[in-house]
């Protein structure tokens, strides 16, 4: 599948546009790029961005997952818990020996959201914003999916 020249082309799951053949992965695999340029800045938000990333890709998570990665940003947004304390919390949980749940999405296993939400900011904007607000620009990302799940009603409850 080829889109006319001119004719935009945007994500079917959480909008972005794709210039010019472009697509959400490549904007992932630059904000990953961005973060191995200089680990010790920009590295501090990698788990907010794989989080955001894949909020925005409900496809790519299994239903249980996808519950899951909305409790995780609810308590790095708001709760103001660090990466490592989940770690450490769900080591057991998350251990896939220990776990009866999925957490990637499989046929037949595809998380969606309950209703339309719609996303204010994309990977796409964080690319756009450039590389020296990095860090800012993914905590506004991450803001701004929490307060769209809310606006749409596509929050669990805690
Ligand atoms: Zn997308």
């Amino acid at each position: 599948m080829s889109s006319k020249a001119g004719s935009p082309s945007f994500c079917p799951e959480c909008g972005a546009s794709w210039p010019e053949g472009t697509t959400c992965q490549d904007y992932f695999s630059q904000m990953l790029a961005w973060e191995y340029e200089d680990m010790e800045l920009k590295g501090q938000v990698h788990h907010l961005m794989v989080l955001c990333y894949h909020l925005q890709h409900p496809s790519l998570y299994a239903p249980d997952g996808l519950l899951n990665a909305q409790r995780l940003l609810l308590e790095f947004v708001e709760g103001g818990v660090t990466p490592q304390e989940v770690r450490q919390r769900d080591r057991e949980k998350v251990d896939s020996g220990n776990r009866d749940w999925k957490i990637k999405a499989r046929p037949g296993l595809v998380a969606a959201y309950r209703s339309t939400i719609h996303w204010t900011m994309t990977s796409g904007d964080v690319i756009v914003r450039g590389a020296g607000i990095y860090n800012e620009s993914i905590a506004a990302w991450a803001r701004s999916i929490l307060e769209a799940m809310r606006a749409s009603g596509n929050l669990p409850n805690p």
